[in-house]
């Protein structure tokens, strides 16, 4: 198939991995709308419209609450290097790849970052947050994952959301990947600055961060002794921009990309948030299912896993690329393989956002069934499948 340019069309894909997850069609018609000035009063209305959807899918009335230019990662350095200033201790979660990137910005900003670490797979129990605040003299702040995308592992917050009120700690909190497929509750658990991107299960585009920022974090901002050393980044430039009266230029925000998310908000809040919590927890439960019935063993810690993200351990004797290759190249289906030490033993299975359907979990089931026969593994035909209908039944009658 030749484009218009005369180059290969861009192939579809169900986007089954760690995210991106595949876009509704609304959302890719509110993409191609013209383009829009960025001080178009217009375009206003559209970021206005935007940063209230944001605050009822965070939870929260803090009214800094915006989306940055830039994907998931720059919500983490923006929260990192807005919170922190040099010298100053910041404690992070680390039992994954995202706590390790937290570890590695911290160090950039000049801050001393102190790691609390657990087995990647397991959470991080809040007792081990607790001695390392009384270990260290001044915390700034604690930085955790909510959803580590690496492991599948949810990570519960509110005890260690008590713990940074008691020690005067700001709390940092990844929901790049939780922030529309789990409740992320920003005020009710206490939580200081989150970020989130908008590509795993808001169900848009690659290209923003949504970012808020409550009434402590404000104060230690305005506390700051240095300028925060991101031009970029900074949140005081970026208010003004988004919510000054008048709004003062600082960057040209892609309208494409805001629409876009726009209206996956919409859809999300349409649907309802505890909607939208039940189906991504009825799908990825009905996913778990099924590969444990296929003899797989999932990753994370019972208990404490992520619907929106399974981690399956790669058996033994099985060639895990050969596996996702044929998944891509024979059905386009996209899953992912394992970051860092994980590399090559892990398998990561995503249902997120427009991604989560019963069907979509059906069919990634049966397609990982013929990959992994035509290498030898041993399976009773149809078993994912079956079970993945079993579970998925008794949790909406149960539901019901
Ligand atoms: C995906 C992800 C990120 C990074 O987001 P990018 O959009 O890839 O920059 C950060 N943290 C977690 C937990 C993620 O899953």
């Amino acid at each position: 198939m030749a484009g218009p340019s005369g180059e290969t069309a861009t192939p579809v894909r169900v986007l089954l991995g760690p995210g991106p997850s595949s876009v509704h069609p609304q959302v890719t018609a509110a993409l191609a709308a013209p383009v829009l000035g960025h001080m178009d009063p217009a375009f206003i209305k559209v970021m206005d419209d935007t940063m209230a959807l944001l605050r009822q899918v965070f939870q929260t009335h803090n009214a800094l609450t915006l989306p940055l230019s830039g994907t998931g990662s720059s919500g983490m350095e923006a929260a990192l290097c807005n919170a922190l200033e040099p010298g100053d201790t910041i404690v992070v979660g680390v039992n994954g790849y995202f706590g390790t990137r937290m570890m590695e910005m911290a160090a950039r900003c000049g801050a001393r970052p102190v790691p609390v670490e657990a087995d990647w797979g397991r959470v991080i129990a809040p007792e081990a947050i607790e001695s390392a605040l009384r270990r260290q003299a001044r915390v700034k702040a604690i930085a955790v994952v909510h959803a580590e995308t690496s492991t599948g592992v949810l990570q519960p917050l509110e005890d260690i959301g008590r713990l940074a009120q008691e020690h005067g700690a700001l709390l940092i909190v990844d929901a790049v990947t939780s922030l529309g497929g789990h409740a992320v509750a920003v005020d009710d658990w206490g939580i200081d600055i989150c970020y989130s991107g908008t590509q795993k299960c808001l169900g848009a585009p690659p290209g923003l961060a949504p970012i808020t920022f409550g009434d402590r974090a404000l104060e230690a901002l305005a506390k700051r002794q240095s300028k925060v050393q991101s031009w970029y980044l900074d949140i005081s430039l970026l208010r003004d921009y988004w919510m000054g009266s008048p709004r003062t230029y600082h960057h040209t925000a892609s309208s494409p990309l805001v629409l876009a998310l726009r209206e996956a908000l919409r859809m999300v809040l349409a649907e309802g948030l505890a909607a939208q919590f039940k189906r991504h927890l009825t799908n990825g439960a009905a996913l778990q299912g099924g590969l444990e019935a296929m003899g797989l063993k999932l990753f994370a810690q019972e208990g404490r896993r992520l619907s929106v993200l399974t981690a399956v351990r790669v058996p033994d004797g099985i060639d895990e690329l050969r596996v996702r290759q044929a998944l891509l190249n024979e059905e386009g289906i996209e899953i992912g393989g394992g970051l860092g030490e994980l590399r090559g033993k892990i398998w990561r299975i995503g249902l997120m956002g427009y991604s989560s359907s019963k069907q979509n979990a059906l069919m990634v089931l049966s397609a990982l069934e013929r990959a992994l026969a035509r290498q030898g593994f041993e399976l009773s035909p149809g078993i994912g499948v079956e079970t993945a209908e079993r579970v998925w039944k008794m949790m909406d009658s149960l539901a019901a």
